[in-house]
């Protein structure tokens, strides 16, 4: 039986456990603390997980965007790629870079990028597509690099939100010319802040560690001009304990998203593609026909923590839309949809087999509320 005085389970829960401390304090009480051998440690032992390309960590996942961006030389003038319907992050780095963002619809079961609206949106301004493995889902990258290679792009994975995920057997971030991670709180792993550029273009990374470096490799022999966007050896230190765990975490989410697939039949649970594997950064279900909002708040009432991402996609965001106050010209109607009907459902590790009878039970009440 649903109760209302159970305690709400919470949609996202970051890890800080007694290891994540010990290895905190561990870097505090050696006194270096700045970007040193913890990074360079993170930085191979991540390697690991998209396929053996040259890691680069930076303080976020939006400065890992931004800063690969700016190491490929995008800027004013040049167009990107991109969905809507993300975090604006994945815009905001265009953006900061001084490039246009051209904004392309998804398709519906992946929630990421439609390939077909991708090679349709190519114009002679287009460097770069930045496909988002929205959720923990794979982007179609077989169909999106064969529309990068054909007009020559470059292609920056935005895998913020996908740790571990997968297209036949090939990680994100092993796709495109770079992948950008982000160690945030609330992702499948986290260093406090944090992100990862991944790349097989050794090139690449070293511009890359010059540009989070003030443009130096050796101290005041500055040969570029750079920001300081730097881990340091702290979150390194804890990004590299939560690594550890993160194989044992991934099993654990598709574990739970694959009971709640077979529990919820009062929601349109998340379909996977062919051949993908998906690491549930969230568990994304729709509830169509306008009734998502009521469904949100039953699932409140039945202490089912839950979270709309995201309401508003970026092209309708404030600083995106065009000087007339209206947004832009893009007709994106998978994306105004998807941010109708979309609800996150709590998936992640420290939830309990109970807890996940409790979610199934309170979604299939709530997905007939009105
Ligand atoms: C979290 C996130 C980012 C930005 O990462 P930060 O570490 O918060 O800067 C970028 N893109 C997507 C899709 C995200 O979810």
């Amino acid at each position: 039986m649903v109760g209302l005085t159970t305690e709400e389970i919470p949609p996202a829960r970051p890890v800080i456990g007694e290891a994540e401390i010990a290895a905190a304090v561990r870097v505090l009480r050696s006194g270096r603390v700045a970007q040193g051998p913890e990074v360079a440690a993170f930085e191979e032992e991540f390697g690991e997980l998209v396929a053996g390309r040259h890691c680069v960590a930076v303080n976020s996942g939006t400065s890992a965007l931004q800063l690969t961006l700016m190491a490929l030389g995008f800027g004013p003038g040049d167009e990107v790629i991109v969905p809507s319907f993300s975090f604006a992050a994945s815009a905001n780095a265009i953006r900061l870079v001084g490039a246009r963002p051209v904004f392309v619809d998804i398709e519906p079961g992946s929630f990421c990028l439609d390939p077909a609206a991708v090679a349709a949106a190519v114009t002679h301004r287009t460097v770069a597509i930045l496909p988002v493995h929205l959720y923990g889902h794979p982007a179609a990258m077989d169909r999106i690099m064969a529309v990068a290679d054909r007009h020559g792009l470059a292609v920056v994975e935005d895998a913020a939100q996908a740790h571990g995920a997968a297209l036949a057997g090939r990680p994100v971030g092993a796709f495109g010319t770079a992948g950008c991670f982000s160690f945030y709180p609330t992702k499948n792993m986290h260093s406090l802040e944090g992100g990862m550029v991944s790349t097989a273009d050794g090139e690449l990374a070293r511009t890359l560690r010059l540009l989070r470096n003030q443009g130096m490799e050796q101290r005041y022999a500055n040969e570029i001009v750079g920001a300081n966007m730097r881990m340091t050896d702290v979150a390194a230190a804890i990004g590299r304990v939560q690594l550890r765990q993160l194989p044992e975490w991934t099993e654990q989410r598709r574990a739970n998203a694959k009971l709640l697939d077979a529990r919820i039949t009062g929601m349109v649970t998340p379909p996977v593609a062919d051949a993908a594997r998906h690491v549930y950064h969230q568990y994304t279900v729709r509830v169509p026909g306008g009734r998502r909002d009521a469904a949100r708040r039953r699932l409140t009432e039945l202490g089912v923590g839950n979270a709309v991402h995201y309401p508003t996609p970026i092209h309708r965001l404030r600083p995106y839309l065009a000087e007339d106050g209206r947004p832009g010209p893009w007709e994106l109607p998978e994306t105004d949809r998807a941010a109708a009907e979309v609800i996150s459902l709590p998936v992640h590790p420290a939830v309990s087999q109970q807890d996940l009878e409790r979610i199934a039970e309170a979604a299939n009440l709530a997905g007939g509320a009105r």
